[in-house]
């Protein structure tokens, strides 16, 4: 019963805790996964709103750009100049040529370029055309090559990249005459203050790109020169401003002012990543607090059921013992004695044993129930110490006792004999005990006993039959015992009258 009990409370215990635990899990899968949408969904906004600034933020550097070069116009002096015309005699060629230098030195902002000076169709040039960009066109043409960048347009300008594999500035030319065009070029590096982003976005590549998807300025230089990827540009929906979600990447691409685009991505592992550490960090708590519980919630239960076990223990201790002298109550001698012979395989031979004192009563009456009390105490603590483990021994009434014992070994006859053996012992001991009491009150203890062949019995048969016994010793002048035999044809017999 006790092991049932136990069983069932390990159970729920174990089943509470692992439905906590799915819970827990599930939870926090739900509210992690509808996370990640949100946080997925936030940084898509706060990527369009930033890469929309970068867009405004290139587009105001270009325009400062182009401002600067248009700043050349200011005199019609400066473009009307043309260093080709052969009508030109020296002296007006150097003085020209003086004034628009020191024009393009005023305007002071030289230090910021790497490159600006105007370019005639002779490949003359004023200003500040680097080393660099002169050393890309040894035989000439670098006329040629920036007027093709400008279109037909003759007002405006244009930017461009990558002339001669050169990958390191980015040009913008405008064109002054028919023969002169103004270049200003700058290292695409230092548009690393350009595209200054918050922390928020600390995984996000910022691409710069041509209209063929070649990047002209990217956060991670080793790709400046390479075309972004397909999949980035199959993305992009081809609407000028445009924020895509892909299985993978989160993408944004806003159109300059000169038609090319900033285009930001971030990978979708990284938004949720931190997300995900947290999940796990989550998970690893609960599972703490899962075990902590568990570990709580087992030492309870050990300690409420050794708690429980040792009440029910003594409850049944005291039920089915007798508090006096520690035998079995009769109930429980009868239960337990039935119980034995309930198992019997016919291979069994019994003895049953009545006990009573003799003349007890007077005990109570001469020497005091308290007197009486010791005496049942010290006769229950005899029989128990003369008959031994073997036997059961019930106390049955005030001054009754029983013994029973099982054997497959003995016969009635050696069980006969034992039970002669142990209860001359015992007379002994008790005489020797109670010497006081017996020459006062005269107490003995008379027995009857019913030694059985192997056979099936009943208790009442049993216990009739020994109590007849006693009745006759007491009959017959007290202090002995009485045995008789029995067979199970007879017992059976007995049974059934
Ligand atoms: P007999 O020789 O025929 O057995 O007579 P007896 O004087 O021993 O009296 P009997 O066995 O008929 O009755 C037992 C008496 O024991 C009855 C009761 O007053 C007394 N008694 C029963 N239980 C207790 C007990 O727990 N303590 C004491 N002191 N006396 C008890
Ligand atoms: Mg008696």
């Amino acid at each position: 019963m006790n092991e049932k009990m136990r069983k069932i409370e390990l159970t729920l215990t174990f089943l509470f805790s692992a439905s906590f635990l799915v819970l827990a899990l599930a939870i926090t899968f739900v509210l992690t996964d509808s996370s990640n949408k949100v946080l997925q969904k936030n940084t898509a906004y706060l990527m369009a709103a930033e890469s929309r600034q970068l867009e405004l933020n290139i587009n105001r550097y270009f325009e400062d750009v182009e401002e600067t070069a248009a700043l050349l116009f200011s005199d019609p002096d400066y473009y009307a100049y043309d260093a080709t015309d052969p009508d030109l005699d020296e002296y007006t060629k150097i003085k020209q040529k003086e004034m628009i230098s020191s024009r393009i030195f005023d305007i002071g902002l030289m230090q910021n370029f790497s490159d600006f000076g105007i370019i005639y169709s002779n490949d003359e040039t004023i200003g500040w055309i680097s080393q660099v960009t002169n050393a890309m066109f040894p035989e000439g043409g670098m006329y040629e090559e920036f007027s093709a960048t400008i279109g037909d347009e003759k007002v405006g300008g244009g930017w461009s990249f990558g002339h001669r594999g050169n990958y390191d500035r980015l040009y913008y030319a405008k064109r002054l005459n028919d023969n002169a065009i103004v270049v200003v070029s700058f290292y695409n590096r230092e548009l690393e203050t350009v595209f200054a982003y918050p922390e928020q976005l600390q995984s996000m590549t910022i691409c710069l790109v041509d209209e063929d998807d070649k990047i002209l300025y990217s956060t991670d230089t080793s790709k400046i020169g390479n075309r972004i990827s397909a999949s980035v540009s199959q993305a992009q929906s081809g609407e000028e401003n445009s924020a895509v979600i892909t299985d993978s990447d989160l993408i944004t691409s806003n159109s300059c002012r000169n038609g090319w685009r900033v285009v930001c991505t971030i990978p979708v592992r990284e938004i949720v990543r931190e997300n995900l550490v947290n999940r796990h960090r989550t998970i690893a708590m609960i599972l703490v607090i899962v075990l902590v519980i568990l570990v709580i919630g087992l030492a309870l239960n050990y300690l409420i059921s050794r708690s429980v076990k040792s009440i029910v223990n003594n409850l049944s201790q005291r039920a089915e013992h007798d508090q006096m002298t520690g035998l079995l109550n009769k109930a429980d001698f009868q239960k337990t004695v039935s119980d034995v012979l309930d198992r019997n395989n016919q291979e069994m031979a019994y003895s049953f044993v009545m006990l009573d004192l003799d003349n007890f009563k007077k005990v109570n009456d001469t020497l005091g129930h308290a007197a009486g009390d010791r005496v049942i105490i010290e006769a229950a603590r005899i029989i128990r110490v003369c008959f031994g483990d073997q036997y059961i021994i019930g106390r049955i009434g005030g001054d009754e006792f029983a013994v029973f014992c099982a054997s497959a070994v003995f016969s009635a006859d050696d069980l006969e004999r034992n039970v002669c053996r142990v209860m001359e012992g015992l007379f002994t001991e008790f005489d020797k005990t109670f010497e006081e009491e017996r020459e006062r009150c005269m107490i003995s203890v008379s027995a009857g006993c019913v030694n059985t062949e192997k056979g099936n019995y009943r208790f009442d048969v049993l216990y009739k039959r020994a109590d007849q016994m006693l009745y006759k010793s007491k009959k017959s002048g007290k202090g002995k015992l009485i045995t008789c035999r029995m067979s199970a044809d007879a017992a059976s017999g007995e049974g059934k009258g």
